[in-house]
């Protein structure tokens, strides 16, 4: 008899060194393996004839080996493996791409199943106009393998096969019926949910697609629940916690004089700020303004109104870069104010260090500005009443917690330029107040965004040179670090060594994600004070980064970032006076590609192009993996769930309204699970 905490050494075929690969994807037990989803599924009941194949649908086709083609290799390019497989009613195409290896393992004349997503213009790699598969999945046919029936595909890795993982899946369900239900039969009924046995046993091995879908929603649901109403629950925690500094309601905020006027969004931040802080409960609060809205400006006035207040604030950036950035612009805004702006980063000295903490934990230092090594454990504060946070992309509870741990109970300020369209802002950040900035300073010249493709780019780049010779500095981005075959991409070693012959005299910087952090900081800081005018890089450059004197962004490849990545980039030019610009070297001729051109031409609003990224999400095209900044789920995912996200999240609000502490019979089980999966009770003070 299986159990939930039954060792998966305990299956038959599974020995000690399977084991070990499978622990490199924390399964180790059947608990683990029953939680651990399928990806998608081999629908073999979906059995198609080749001459009833749909555009698009992904189906299964059992069809005879005729013929198999094998494509010439040239460097850069992935090579074609093409099979011409047929049945009694037509002959299909099926392509993969650097398999050299297919030769020797199929035999022509033998039955194999393909099961995979069909192709009928030949748009895709096809070579004679039948519908085509692209890397499907195959297998030989045989009578055991061809029944009729819905199997689950898993994720892979190292040295595990898909029979095992099933093998291990028809194990676990065994025992489905072990598991705690979290949500009781009322609530299920009310929310049109399966009970979790039943959702358990056909998510890994759905009787049919109906038994599928219905156990599905109940785990996406399930888990946007628990995400949400976690959320809410660390927000009645944190509410619950000791008062923050209460601040006294003269408008110290409007004494600091600034070189520009606030804009009206600015504005409104800042004062929604200052009420909170005024008001003696807590704030937590997240700013969210596009790129050169001026967040910044906000966060220093706000500090300013702590430090007349006789308090301390912190300011927290993602790197050292932006930490000495941020320094030099407050002891800019700040001059001749009288007010203590220091900065701590690890690389002070022992004795600098030394200096720094005794100046801070006396009193003597206003504002502390460094890296997240701020909140290490020797760091203290006399009085500690504002935390400012900015750039925080990622989506950290836990970093926000250690943060609010840390001194007395400060309020919370968190910065970002993120562009969550608003809906989905209110539920991720359910935890936090939301201010947005809107509109940007004026006078800001639009940044000149052009597509350029491949044939372009001689022209593209002798426009960039001419910038260059008149003094200004450009970034070039890549999608990726190496050289890679398989990959039709050019890497950022490649566009590099181009981009150094190209601009001599010039000074040509790299910078990629395999260096180490003062090498990278190196690399910026002599880009920031013009030692190297063209900076070449894959997608590290920091977030925030402020070189104003740069005035190109190029970007290689450009059909491999998302929409809210290239809004991101394009933001590190357009800061100074000069006009800027921005170069998508699109190589791609996919609709989603050039749509995504398209918005980025056509507007420079980060709301905007977010919005219309969840658009181009919505219609089912996958880049970029998940939203930046979102929270581990298994099954859930808030792009394309978002309906679902928005019923769970009301769901969750009217759970924690009525009973805060989840203290009720009915939600005790809810909470044990919220524990578990996202650990800290420490918020439950
Ligand atoms: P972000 O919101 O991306 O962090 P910053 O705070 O870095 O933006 O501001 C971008 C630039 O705009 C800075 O050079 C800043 O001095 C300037 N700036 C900020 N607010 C205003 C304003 N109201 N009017 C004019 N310039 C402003
Ligand atoms: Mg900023």
């Amino acid at each position: 008899m299986f159990k939930p905490d039954t060792r998966i050494t305990e299956v038959k075929g599974i020995g000690p060194k399977k084991a070990d690969a499978f622990k490199n994807i924390n399964i180790e037990t059947l608990e683990d393996v029953i939680f651990s989803y399928p990806r998608e599924y081999e629908d073999r009941t979906k059995v198609r004839t080749i001459s009833d194949l749909k555009d698009g649908e992904t189906v299964m086709v059992t069809a005879e080996l005729r013929r198999l083609k094998k494509g010439r290799y040239i460097r850069g390019r992935k090579t074609p493996t093409t099979l011409l497989v047929g049945d009694s009613t037509g002959t299909m195409e099926v392509v993969f791409f650097n398999a050299s290896w297919l030769e020797k393992s199929l035999s022509i004349g033998s039955e194999y199943w393909f099961f995979g997503k069909v192709g009928l213009r030949n748009n895709s790699g096809g070579i004679s106009g039948a519908p085509v598969m692209i890397h499907p999945q195959f297998g030989k046919y045989t009578d055991s393998e061809s029944g009729e029936s819905i199997l689950p595909i898993y994720p892979l890795a190292a040295g595990i096969s898909q029979k095992e993982r099933r093998r291990l899946a028809s194990a676990a369900v065994t025992a489905a019926g072990e598991y705690e239900d979290c949500f009781s039969e009322e609530f299920r009924k009310k929310n049109g949910l399966c009970d979790l046995e039943y959702a358990l046993k056909n998510i890994h091995f759905p009787e049919d697609e109906r038994h599928m879908k219905v156990a599905k929603y109940r785990l996406i649901y399930e888990e946007l629940l628990l995400f949400t109403l976690s959320l809410g629950y660390m927000k009645a925690g944190f509410s619950r916690e000791k008062p923050g500094i209460v601040l006294s309601k003269a408008r110290f905020e409007d004494e600091l004089t600034l070189p520009f006027q606030l804009t009206a969004g600015q504005a409104q931040a800042l004062d929604e700020i200052c009420r909170d802080m005024e008001e003696g409960s807590r704030m937590s609060r997240l700013v969210q303004g596009d790129v050169g809205s001026g967040k910044t400006a906000v966060a220093a006035k706000a500090i300013y109104k702590v430090v007349k207040n006789g308090c301390q604030a912190a300011l927290m950036a993602p790197t050292e870069i932006l930490a000495e950035q941020h320094l030099q612009t407050f002891n800019a805004f700040y001059k001749g104010e009288g007010i203590n702006v220091e900065l701590l980063t690890s690389s002070a000295s022992a004795s600098e260090r030394r200096g720094i903490l005794e100046r801070l934990s006396s009193g003597k230092t206003d504002v502390l500005i460094g890296t997240h090594a701020l909140f290490s454990s020797d760091v203290e504060f006399a009085r500690l009443a504002l935390v400012v946070t900015d750039e925080q992309h990622r989506f950290g509870v836990a970093q926000r917690e250690a943060l609010s741990h840390k001194g007395e109970s400060p309020h919370i300020l968190v910065m970002t330029a993120t562009p969550i369209p608003r809906t989905l802002a209110l539920v991720l950040y359910a935890d936090m107040d939301i201010s947005v900035i809107k509109d940007k300073p004026a006078g800001r010249k639009e940044i000149i965004t052009r597509t350029a493709r491949e044939a372009d780019r001689p022209k593209a780049y002798e426009f960039v040179l001419r910038q260059v010779k008149k003094g200004r500095q450009v970034y070039i981005v890549t999608a990726l670090i190496e050289n890679s075959e398989s990959l039709d991409v050019r890497s950022a070693e490649e566009v590099f060594e181009e981009a150094e012959r190209y601009f001599k005299p010039y000074k040509t910087g790299f910078l990629h994600g395999r260096m180490k952090q003062d090498e990278k900081d190196d690399i910026m800081g002599a880009f920031k004070n013009g030692e190297i005018q063209v900076l070449v890089s894959t997608v590290v450059i920091e977030v925030g980064i402020n070189v104003p004197n740069a005035t190109v962004m190029v970007i290689e490849n450009s059909e491999r970032f998302g929409l809210a990545q290239m809004h991101q980039l394009r933001g590190r030019v357009g800061r100074g006076e000069d006009q800027s610009y921005c170069f998508l070297i699109l190589c791609s001729d996919t609709e989603v590609a050039v749509e995504r051109s398209k918005i980025m031409e056509e507007t420079s609003d980060g709301f905007i192009i977010a919005e219309k990224d969840l658009q181009l999400r919505g219609t089912g095209e996958f880049f970029g993996a998940r939203q930046a900044g979102a929270p581990e789920l298994r099954i859930a995912d808030i792009i394309k769930h978002t309906k679902i996200l928005k019923s769970a999240a009301d769901e969750a609000k009217k759970i924690i309204s009525e009973d805060p502490l989840l203290d009720k019979p009915d939600n005790v089980r809810l909470r044990r699970r919220i524990e578990k999966l996202y650990g800290s009770t420490e918020f439950n003070g």
